[in-house]
Order: C-alpha cells, then structure tokens, then sequence
C-alpha cells in the first residue's frame, strides 16, 4: 500500500474535474479524497503502486472535454488507510491561483434533455451540466463554488440537489445547476418604443424588486407553462418585424428576424447602427449553408463549444442587378450592405435553442447597447437603457456578474483561424506567457476595441473584449473587470505598461495607479504580442499596418517596418507621410483623406482626380487645401489604413464612412480577383537611411485608371496586388542586411483577407517565415500582450 498526493493545476474547476477523479477512483478501486482549492485540485490516492501510476497518467490522459491539464504533480505521502474515495469541501488558499473556464455553448446532453416532452427539464431556458453553461459570467471569486456565483440566491430543490450530491451524475457539483422548480425563470417586459415607456408591460414582466431573494422553490408545470407563454410571445413580436432585447450570457442583445428588411432598418435606426453589419444566429448548419459557403474548419469553429460568430462568405445573391443587393435571398439586404462576408453563429445557451427552433429561421443577434455604449448586462439597466430601441425585453433573474460579448473568428486558408473579437468561450483562459514572469505587470491595452493582460507566473490573462475606451461607461467597465481578473487570479501588478498616446484613457489609468510603469510604442506592441505567442524572442522584421497608433516621433503611424524584439524596436521603413487633415475628421471622410493625399502628391490637376474633386463641394475644397498647405489641424500620418480609405474614395466607392475602416472594407469587398495588373509602391532611402515607401506612383496610377474609366473592382484588385508586393519587396530589402528570416504581420489592415493571405504566400515563396496570431486579433485587441511582453523584457528598467 502507498499513497500520493496529486496536485492538479489548470482549468480544472467547474468543468466536471472531481466527479470524474472520483468516478476514476471508483473504477480503479483506489481510496483517498479530492479537493477544490484556489491553487487547483488536490487528490490524495491511497492503493498499489501500479494503480497509483495508472490513475496518475489518467487523470491527464482521460480529463473532462472542458478541462485544460497545465501540470499534475505527484508527492508520495504516508497511507492513512482511508476506507473509501471522497469529495471533500473546497478550500481557498491564502494567494494562490486556479483558472477559470469561459462559458461553453449548451452540451448534446443538455439539448436533447430540453427536446424529450418527458423530461423534467423539457424546455428549461437555463439547463446546464458540468459540461456545458455559465461560468465566468457569474463567477465573483474563487474557488468556483456556488455562494462565490451569481447562483448563490437559488436554493437548490430536491432533485437538483440530489443530482448535485450524486457523483455518478452529469450535474453532480455543477455550480450553475437549476431546473423550472428552483433556478432562473424568464420574464417579458413588452415596451412601445414609438410611444414612449410603457404603461402595462405585460403578464410577464420583470419589475424591480420582483425577484427577491432567496428565490422560493415553485411548481414545474407552471413555470413550463410561463415559460411556453414568454417564448410564444417573443416569437410572435419577432413574426411581426418586431425588436426584441435578450437577456444572453453576458449582456443583452437585439434580436429581429434576419429576412425582414424593414424590421432591420427600424433595428439600425433605433440603434443608431449605420453600416457596420450585423450578425445572424442561425438554427443549424443546414440552415447556414444556405447563404453562405461553408468549409469543414469554419463548420468546426462554428460547432465548437466556444460556438463564436464565424465570418463565413455569403453566396452570390442569385440574378443581382448592377448595383443590387449582395446578400442571397432571404436575408434582408441591409444586414451587410456592401460586404461579401456575414457573421454567423448557432444557437449557444439553451434559451437561444428554444427561441431559434420556434421561429425556425435567422435572427439577427447585435450587442444589446446604443452605439458606442458598452453593452447592457442588468435588467433595470436593460429597461433604462434601451427602451427607445427594444418592442420587447426578455430577461431572467440570473445576474450576469461580467460583460462578455460574442466572439468573431475567420478561417483563412494559408493563415488559419484569425480572432477579430476575443471574449465569449475564450476569455479569460490564458495566453502562455514566453517566459515565466517573476513580477506581476498589467498591461493597460490601447483605446480601441480594448483589451488589458495581466502577466503572472508562466500565464498572461488577456481580458475579454472591453469596447473602445471613449467614455465613461467603458471606463467604468473596464476597472470593474481589471479589479476582477486580479482577485480571481491573484495577480498584483508591481509594473504597468501603456500606449505612449497621452490621450488614451487606458494610459491616464495607468498613470493613476503610481506603479513603475513602462510606455510602450503602439507597433512595438502589435509586433511583441505576435513574437510572444509564437515563442520567438530573436529580433524579427515586423510589417505592423493599421489605422492609427502614436509614433515616439508624436506623428501618427501606422505603416511600419520594424526592427523589433521584446526589449527594443526600430523603425526602419515606413510608409510615406500623408496629410491628416482635420485629423479625426478625416477618418469618417475618406474624401477629405484623398484629397490630402493628392495634395501631397502633386496630383490635384491629374484628369483622374476630377471625379473626386467634382463631388467635394466649392467650399469644403479650398478650406481642406487652405488647411493643408498651412498644417492647421493637419497631422501627418504614415497609416496604411488611411492611404486604403482615400484610394477606396478615389476609386468612387465611398466619400463619407459610419465607421473607421468602411471605406476600405467595402473597397476589399468588391475586388474582381479575375482582373490583372498592380500599382508599384516607390522604395527610396530617405537622408536619415530610413526607407520609404512612397504611395505615389500608386496613387498616379490608380488617377490613371479613373481616368481610362477601369471599373472599381478592377482597381482594388490591383491596388490590393500593390500593398502585398510592398509588403514582400519591403521585407526582401530589410531582412538580408538585419540578418532576419521571421516576419511578423500584425495591425487592423491585416483583417484584410486579400492582404493577410497575399502577404503570407508572398513571404513564404519569398524565403522568409511570416508569423501571424494565433489566438490574438491582429487588431487593436492583441496589443495588450505585446505591452506586458515589452515590459517583461525592460522589468529591470524601473
Ligand atoms: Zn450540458
Ligand atoms: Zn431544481
Ligand atoms: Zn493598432
């Protein structure tokens, strides 16, 4: 007889991890006990040696589907002569770390349990298992028990608990477990946005105070009957064009059926949502394939237990006429007016499976928030907030403890799968640190589509999707989460990094915190974060491209070649200097962006610049050039993002945009891959050895062909052939002499499938290694990695 003592690390709570240590000692026939700490689980294994070491190499080979095994180590101890195997209760441990799983979509098990008339939770909008449901959502601490949940207020009634006490069961410690008799419940608020507040809101609705605690145990056929009655509802306002916030995960979202174009306009007006798609939740694959084409990868991602919004293509609308709708019959046109692409998810908590097999068709799924807002989390919130947008509101008593929006993921062949939104089945399961840190950091993030990282020990805890960091509400949001990620991780920052623009509101709040901090230049951070999550720590060849990051020059980048590794960066090519003028202006009129552009190039009097010019009113024209030729309010700016917008405005696809990046986006969209020939970029050196790459000739040759009236399509084809060989041929130039063969691709140009994929091939026919993210966006959202590795490496710096 000898005895171990296993400790157990990784995601390893509330993915079922000691109903199946226990069912694995069952089998095995060994005695001992297993518990949940905040460091992880302990086991300790009483049996023979042969044993022990078969249920040592189990416990890695044979983990639950959810659970992640970073590290089992095995003490021999002294037997105590345990007489069986036990769970014993959880304990926290005075500053030690354990991780959080994200939530996972709705389990088989749990879908067919809710479609058997017989069983008793047919029909329950918030079934969950071990394998399946909320969990950083509504967890405020650890270690993952009930009372540390937002579940803590539903007293579980006889046949849950029983399942939660039976080891042998699918629920057995399943924190979130509920049924119709003891869990959440639906309410349904109906609203007149038209008319203003409602004065009856309904049989169903969820008033202040309604759902006082401790929640009382009811009878199940009722709450069947309610919640039939609510879905019924909901469907039926659906059915007639209308809007309907839903309380999900974590936040609110607005729902309308996707093939109804009028409700989709009321939808984006209400929402004041111009442009930017929106995302369709889908009742099955089957159903997907339908208007969009559909690879085995995106099937995969799209039925992954994460279950993201996949950008998939959409099929060609059949019989489109010149300047019709893109999108296929029956999706309402204006889902994603000038785009090949749509954002498609399935179904992922059970209340969207009951919604979306009673309406039997696409809905759209948007985040539940006026624009730029964060999105809306609590009922009364929900109610305050979006009673102008909202016919009806469907929510439950289940309080969501984070905000945690969709996911958005691609599948690129060349590149692989490509995050543009990291949260919801992702976050906060960490990215691995390069190199175990032995100094806590927090990595503040950048302003847009923010996201912060704490690095500690070998983990760095990237935070789910914040939003961008432009007002006091994402603000709020983003300390809440900072403050919960340190408490459910154990992490004291002793260092804080930041973006070096004075202005973002993530480095004000890094300055607050009067902790040694570390300024990091925005492309350093997209070009680290790359490196880091490939383990790379020579000095790489880093093309970071996007729309606006602060140079140490204080002019705006964001066409850069760099010498980088984690410590350092140097700036060693460049795009070409072009004006900015109005600045921010600039960025929603792509038109203004021409024009500068032209300006700088000498090419106003070009024949192909008349278009343009003829469409900038009298007035507008001579002030943007009055600005220009004297630098008033004209920042100057190196960003491939801004050069995409004004050859997009050029080219006469797109003069005003409802977001940054539009222009260019819709431009990417309508490239004719059939059409031949490029733009060539110049390279010069400039007096400093700094090279340039001159956007030009480019520019000339893109008024060229507006002039010889070269339709758009053909135009983007070419001037998308021209980025990527600027790209290659910038690369070829810079590396020999550095003596570098890896390049690192990053920044928010880089979402675009045309240069991302281009870019790949062409270095790798080129001789050299691109490295792309692997589980980072390209985008802002990736830079907080960056920061911390950056800072991790200049540490002994303060
Ligand atoms: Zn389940
Ligand atoms: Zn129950
Ligand atoms: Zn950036």
């Amino acid at each position: 007889m000898r005895a171990v003592l296993l400790h157990v690390t990784g995601v390893v709570q509330g993915v079922g991890f000691r109903p199946f240590v226990y069912n694995l000692a069952g089998r095995l026939g060994v005695t001992g006990w297993v518990k949940n700490t905040s460091d992880g689980v302990f086991a300790f294994v009483e049996g023979d040696s042969a044993t022990l070491e078969a249920f040592t190499a189990a416990i890695r080979l044979e983990a639950p589907p959810m659970a992640v095994v970073d590290a089992v180590v095995a003490e021999d101890v002294d037997p105590e002569g345990h007489a069986s195997f036990t769970i014993i209760a959880s304990e926290a441990v005075e500053g030690a770390m354990t991780l959080v799983s994200p939530d996972i979509a709705t389990c088989d098990a749990c879908r067919s349990e809710m479609d058997d008339p017989d069983d008793r939770r047919s029909g329950y909008p918030f079934t969950n298992c071990t394998n399946c449901g909320p969990r950083f959502t509504i967890i405020e601490d650890v270690p993952y028990d009930r009372p540390m949940t937002t579940m803590r207020d539903f007293p579980l009634c006889e046949e849950c608990a029983a399942e939660y006490k039976d080891p042998a069961d699918r629920r057995f410690h399943a924190q979130p477990n509920a049924c119709f008799r003891c869990g959440p419940r639906l309410y349904l608020n109906l609203i007149r946005p038209d008319a203003g507040q409602p004065a009856d809101a309904g049989t169903y609705a969820w008033t202040p105070g309604c759902d006082e605690v401790p929640r009382p145990h009811r009878d199940a056929t009722d709450e069947r009957g309610r919640a039939e009655a609510i879905i019924d509802r909901t469907i039926a306002l659906l059915r007639d064009g209308g809007i309907v916030a839903i309380k999900g995960l974590g936040g609110f979202q607005l729902a309308c059926d996707a093939t109804d174009e009028d409700a989709v306009r009321r939808l984006r007006e209400r929402k004041n949502r111009w442009g930017k798609p929106l995302a369709v939740m889908v009742p099955s694959i089957a159903e997907v394939s339908a208007y969009c084409e559909v690879t085995h990868e995106e099937e995969a991602l799209l039925a992954s237990p994460s279950a993201p919004i996949v950008l998939l293509r959409l099929k060609r609308a059949a019989a489109a006429p010149p300047g019709g709708s893109n999108i296929p019959h029956p999706l309402a046109p204006s889902l994603a007016p000038g785009l090949r692409e749509l954002g498609v998810m399935l179904p992922y908590t059970p209340l969207h499976h009951l919604l979306l097999s009673a309406f039997g068709g696409p809905l759209v799924m948007t985040s539940g928030n006026r624009s730029e807002e964060p999105i809306a989390t609590g009922n009364a919130e929900a109610l305050a907030r979006l009673w102008d947008i909202a016919d009806g509101v469907l929510m439950h008593d289940r309080d969501i403890y984070s905000r945690y929006d969709d996911s958005v993921v691609r599948h690129t062949p060349g590149v692989g799968t490509e995050f543009f939104r990291r949260a919801r089945g992702y976050a906060p399961f960490p990215i691995a640190a390069p190199h175990p840190s032995d100094v806590d950091i927090l990595a503040c993030g950048p302003e847009q589509k923010n996201t912060f990282c704490l690095l500690s020990g070998a983990h760095a805890f990237v935070s789910q999707h914040i939003g961008d960091m432009e007002n006091a509400e994402t603000l709020a949001s983003y300390e809440q989460s900072v403050a919960l990620y340190r408490r459910l991780f154990r992490v004291s920052p002793a260092i804080v990094a930041y973006d070096l623009h004075p202005e973002y509101l993530s480095t004000k709040y890094a300055h607050s915190l009067g902790l040694p901090s570390i300024g990091v230049q925005h492309h350093h951070a997209h070009i680290a974060s790359v490196t880091a999550e490939h383990g790379v720590s020579e000095r790489v060849l880093g093309v970071a491209l996007d729309g606006t990051g602060y140079g140490t020059d204080g002019t705006i980048w964001g066409g850069e070649w760099l010498a980088a590794d984690w410590a350092g960066c140097e700036r060693v090519a460049h795009l070409r200097q072009l004006p900015l003028p109005g600045g921010a202006a600039a960025i929603r009129r792509p038109a203004r962006m021409a024009l500068g552009a032209l300006a700088e190039c000498g090419l106003l009097e070009h024949p192909g610049a008349a278009p343009l010019r003829g469409r900038l009113a009298a007035g507008e024209e001579s002030t943007l050039l009055a600005m220009i030729s004297h630098g008033l309010n004209t920042p100057r700016t190196s960003s491939m993002g801004r050069l995409f917008d004004a050859v997009a405005a050029l080219a006469g696809v797109r003069d005003d945009a409802f977001y940054e990046g539009q222009a260019a986006i819709e431009f990417e969209a309508l490239a004719d891959p059939a059409a031949d020939g490029a733009y060539a970029f110049g390279i010069a050196e400039d007096t400093g050895g700094m090279l340039i790459v001159d956007s030009g000739p480019v520019l000339e040759g893109v008024l060229d062909d507006v002039a010889a009236g070269v339709p758009a399509p053909t135009i983007s084809a070419r001037f998308h052939r021209s980025v990527v060989a600027a790209v290659v041929d910038g690369c070829l130039r810079l590396a020999p002499a550095l003596g570098i063969t890896h390049v690192a691709l990053a920044g928010g140009v880089f979402a675009n499938r045309l240069v991302i994929g281009g870019a790949v091939a062409g270095l790798r026919s080129a001789g050299l290694v691109p490295l792309t993210h692997l589980r980072l966006p390209a985008n802002d959202g990736g830079i907080a990695f960056g920061q911390a590795v950056v800072a991790w490496a200049r540490r002994h710096e303060v």
